[in-house]
């Protein structure tokens, strides 16, 4: 009779997080509501305080709600601290990276925060859509590498799509499974396949509503109007672009496109054109629609 084969799992304490954008941040304030010492990381103190400032306002909206005690907030907010230096992350038993969806720089963080972090560390990346392989790959540890691709505002969505790179062993996936368990999240495993499961239908499905005003199908509300109304979307496409970000958008049908060699997938030159224009989005204060008005106005 063989025996089972016993698995250990490493237990996840202290989280490191690279990148305080709208999805680094978010990610930071889940660990850290739910109890794990967190320490996040981006490029310089004027995007750390910016990325602190999001989280307390958050937090803040939260307790004005009634959803969450002036208490734990503030043992939230203890639970997390800033740093533009790796060696910050000496502690972590988990590094999540969210920076900017560019491969070279991914590879690059990862190459620069190796000599600073534990042998056990687990090292995840946030992507939407890169190869959880190839990233794997070019770190010292592709068998304790995986996505954990978080929803935005992570704080707020319910899910967490994790996908096993070849190289990702198994007790590197029931550590990351009774992590989702921990901060509340349900976990659904996608296979390494560019884009994953949400982002491949989600983002050309973004990139269709582009080519529809791109064609003169209708204007930004009229679309945005009809897929709320008609199809039940909480947004319309051009709501949920700039909520996600253009460029982010932009890059995921790049990757789609290069990599499965599909034309329906190639990106919609008009939003090649807003990201061109650094129209990013709400990040930027400006996308397919302007956010220096209120209630927002569609920019064309
Ligand atoms: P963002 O532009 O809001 O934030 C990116 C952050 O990375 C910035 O704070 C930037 O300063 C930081 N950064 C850049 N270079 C860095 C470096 N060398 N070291 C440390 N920090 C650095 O982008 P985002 O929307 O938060 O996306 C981050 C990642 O999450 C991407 O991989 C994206 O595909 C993924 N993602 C995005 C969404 C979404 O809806 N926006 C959802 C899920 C996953």
């Amino acid at each position: 009779m063989t025996r089972p084969v016993v698995v250990p799992v490493v237990e996840i304490r202290a989280v490191g997080v690279v990148g305080g954008g709208q999805m680094g941040r978010g990610i930071a304030q889940v660990f850290a509501a739910s109890g794990f010492t967190v320490v996040l990381a981006d490029v310089n103190d004027d995007a750390l305080s910016h990325a602190v400032k999001m989280i307390e306002r958050d937090m803040q909206r939260r307790v004005d709600r009634g959803t969450l005690t002036a208490e734990d907030r503030e043992q939230a907010r203890a639970n997390l601290t800033t740093t533009t230096d790796y060696a910050a992350f000496a502690e972590s038993d988990l590094v999540i990276e969210a920076v900017t969806e560019n491969e070279v720089l991914k590879n690059t963080i990862f190459r620069t925060l190796q000599p600073h972090i534990k042998a056990t560390t687990i090292l995840a990346t946030n992507t939407s859509s890169i190869s959880v392989t190839r990233l794997a790959a070019a770190t010292d540890r592709p068998e304790r590498f995986i996505g954990i691709h978080f929803m935005n505002p992570a704080p707020v969505m319910k899910l967490v799509e994790v996908t096993r790179g070849l190289p990702t062993d198994e007790p590197t996936f029931q550590a990351v499974a009774a992590l989702a368990e921990r901060i509340g999240k349900r976990l659904v495993a996608s296979a390494d396949t560019p884009a994953f499961i949400v982002n491949r239908i989600l983002i050309p499905m973004i990139n269709e509503a582009v080519y529809a005003l791109y064609e003169g199908v209708g204007d930004i509300l009229a679309i945005d109007s009809a897929m709320k109304l008609g199809a039940n979307h909480p947004m319309g496409p051009f709501e949920l672009a700039d909520y996600i970000g253009l460029d982010t958008c932009l890059a995921v049908m790049r990757v789609l496109h290069e990599e499965l060699g599909d034309s329906k997938y190639r990106p919609c030159p008009l939003l090649a054109k807003y990201v061109d224009a650094n129209w990013l989005g709400k990040k930027s204060g400006r996308g397919f629609y302007d956010y220096a008005v209120t209630p927002a106005r569609p920019t064309r």
